[in-house]
């Protein structure tokens, strides 16, 4: 099905391509989306006309706007003053084909986003996970997303420096089996006694990716209107370029260097070297810097007598000479540019504010130099990235917009991504009504791949930043209803994501648990809300959307204390197991850590145990298949299956006037599928076997095989 005519002012020939393609994913219903280059009469089929056009007189529409017109009469009509505009609209028109029964509604949206930029931070991916990466950005693109802050540091091919290639192969190498891994407190960036951070070795996967690698997610991105701001991390955290430059570090004694010396020129000169292949090939608009949490500062012969106020203005302010001679604008981390003290309001300083810092290799304290008054001499142009976004229990968390309003400058609120804590980010709402909060980002501190994904509650933030940046009407106190949203989302996503799709027509057959199973007591508080869920009222049961067919679960539990056998006999396309863990095992390190791969996290193993005597073992890895109740969507490889999101409104008296804040608090159960590893293979029974030495409990609630 499907013709598609292109007219108007200027050629949608990126866009059509795009829609053409997304529009055949997106159907279900068996039609095909074809191009044609034939008249608008033409182009009808099953009497629906698409026409997607650009006119130039719709400029009212803002640079992203659309207007969208479905009639009987006239078809798809889809106009916008820009092609981004169209590429929006079309978003909505896959949407309207998603839900599709080869109808249509007729309907009329005049539409356009809230936030200028809508933006994720992303590491380039490995090489082998390319693929996954455009996937996920077909997700970002229809979810209203439209920048990425990728990450580059050497994880490209430089043809000027390639001695920066091999020696962050080398590095990442290394950190692999440093005793205490990269990051963390008994890590190598604390043995090196100052403190310093980031070291973010799976960007590239710990590799780097060769020049027509890089160009071609150039062009994959550009072509889903996804603006590329590329970052080369400088001054700080400049691990990507010291390690094959170690004369080139502020400190000589660190055999890791984080922090470059911007006294020396030859810095600047291998630097800029680097932005040059990097503009050539992604052609960006902006360029993201870094300078986030510079910490060596002024600690060299030559940097000693200068303050830390001229050093950053210097640095920045040369490199933005740079970029600008180019054409290209600065994006910068926000912290080295502001004043303000600790985020538990216990006064620390912290920022650019002066303060010491206890070296545990030298046993003495360091002075760390001030560096807030910066700020008063970069160029306004340049656009502010505000990576803390603390938690709201201060009223000081909002005075960072204050001060940079005041000195001019436009800002993005990064690492949206706290929105995943349940709490969410107190007083979003209202930050980003300001005019100078432009937009905001979320961040992806792991590998860009599934298993970075795994690690943490990547959707929830993403889905609920998509609502929160696009619509003016997103509000922190519909949250609850979101997450529900967001659970019935969540499946199909993630299986377009990792293109999985199912076989049609499948049945569902329940496992009877009885002679195995406990009831809950009163021991098991955290899983109480399994038999008050509404969904589970009467005869408990949860959905398989994608089979329609309800599955009993009861509110009782199989305890795999040591192990247990179920018998289960027959064949199955696959088995899913709704479970979930009595004891919550903490989030994950904030950066990279996915190559310590998913053994640390096997609290059991589901045995699949065929009739001809063959066993296949499912491991039951905590964030993975399985997850605490109170963690929301943390297990990746598991669907939302019982979903129940409370909320609770708190009254804060601040002395001034009363605010009601609501509290989200989110129990869920997983399930896991697993595809039969043996297709045709009769089962005979499972054993479920707890593995490790890690506190608490697998609870086995339903088992289902589907055929
Ligand atoms: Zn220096």
């Amino acid at each position: 099905m499907g013709l598609v005519p292109c007219h108007g002012d200027q050629s949608l020939t990126s866009e059509m391509d795009f829609f053409i393609r997304r529009a055949n994913e997106e159907s279900h219903a068996g039609i095909r989306f074809e191009k044609s280059e034939d008249s608008r009469q033409e182009s009808s089929v099953n009497g629906t006309v698409f026409e997607f056009s650009i006119e130039t007189k719709d400029w009212t529409l803002g640079p992203e706007g659309y207007h969208l017109r479905i009639t009987r009469d006239e078809g798809v009509r889809l106009v916008a003053g820009t092609s981004s505009g169209v590429f929006q609209g079309i978003q909505t028109v896959l949407r309207l084909i998603r839900n599709d029964d080869r109808r249509i509604p007729c309907l009329e949206i005049q539409d356009h986003p809230f936030k200028e930029v809508r933006g994720v931070h992303l590491y380039l991916p490995p090489a082998d996970g390319v693929e996954w990466f455009l996937r996920l950005c077909d997700l970002l693109a229809f979810y209203r997303f439209n920048t990425v802050y990728l990450e580059v540091g050497a994880a490209m091919e430089y043809r000027r420096h390639p001695e920066i290639n091999t020696a962050w192969v080398e590095f990442c190498r290394k950190m692999k089996t440093f005793p205490g891994g990269p990051e963390g407190d008994d890590g190598m960036r604390s043995q090196m006694g100052h403190f310093k951070d980031s070291v973010h070795i799976e960007v590239g996967g710990g590799a780097f990716l060769d020049r027509d690698m890089t160009q071609y997610i150039a062009e994959q991105l550009h072509a889903r209107h996804l603006e590329i701001i590329p970052e080369l991390q400088a001054l700080s955290h400049a691990y990507w370029m010291l390690q094959s430059h170690p004369e080139c570090a502020e400190r000589e004694d660190d055999p890791f260097p984080d922090t470059w010396c911007p006294s020396r020129e030859d810095v600047y000169q291998i630097y800029f070297d680097c932005v040059d292949e990097v503009v050539e090939v992604f052609r960006p608009r902006s360029m993201h810097i870094g300078h986030d949490e510079w910490y060596s500062i002024g600690i060299c012969p030559r940097c000693r007598s200068r303050s830390g106020n001229d050093i950053l203005g210097d640095d920045v302010v040369r490199i933005h000479d740079r970029l600008a001679s180019l054409g290209i604008k600065t994006v910068i981390w926000h912290d080295k540019l502001h004043f303000y003290s600790g985020k538990e309001d216990d006064g620390a300083a912290n920022g650019g504010m002066e303060r010491f810092q206890f070296n545990r290799r030298t046993r003495k304290a360091e002075w760390m130099r001030e560096t807030f008054r910066a700020a008063d001499r970069i160029p306004q142009d340049i656009r502010v990235m505000a990576w803390w976004l603390q938690t709201g229990e201060s009223p000081k968390d909002k005075e960072f917009l204050d001060y940079f309003q005041d000195r001019g400058f436009e800002i993005v609120l990064g690492n949206l991504d706290q929105l995943q804590y349940g709490i969410g980010v107190p007083e979003l709402e209202e930050m980003l009504r300001r005019p100078n909060v432009v937009g905001a980002a979320c961040s992806l501190w792991h590998e860009t791949s599934d298993a970075g994904f795994a690690l943490k509650d990547a959707w929830v933030y993403l889905l609920e930043a998509s609502r929160a940046l696009w619509s003016e009407c997103w509000s922190e106190a519909t949250r609850h209803l979101d997450m529900f949203e967001i659970a019935a989302l969540y499946p199909a996503e993630r299986d377009r994501l990792n293109g999985i799709s199912h076989p049609p027509g499948l049945r569902a057959r329940t496992v009877d648990l009885s002679d195995v199973m406990e009831s809950l007591s009163e021991d098991d508080p955290d899983f109480r809300f399994i038999a008050e869920e509404g969904m589970l009222v009467g005869v408990p049961e949860f959905h398989l959307e994608w089979t329609r067919t309800p599955m009993t679960c009861l509110p009782r539990a199989v305890r795999i204390g040591s192990a247990v056998r179920i018998p289960c006999e027959g064949t199955f396309e696959s088995i899913c197991f709704l479970h979930s863990y009595s004891v919550d095992l903490g989030m994950v390190p904030l950066h990279g850590c996915t190559y310590a791969g998913p053994e640390k996290d096997v609290i059991g193993v589901y045995r699949l145990v065929f009739e001809d005597g063959v066993i296949e073992e499912v491991p039951v890895a905590y964030s993975r298949t399985i997850s605490f109740p109170g963690r929301a969507f943390n297990a990746y490889h598991a669907d939302p299956a019982v979903l129940r999101a409370n909320t609770t409104i708190h009254t804060i008296d601040s002395g001034i006037s009363t605010v009601s804040v609501p509290e989200t608090s989110t129990r869920m159960a997983m399930y896991h599928r697993v595809i039969n590893p043996r297709p045709g293979g009769r089962l005979l029974a499972i054993e479920a076997v707890r593995k490790g030495e890690r506190p608490g409990e697998i609870l086995l609630f339903a088992v289902t095989r589907l055929e």
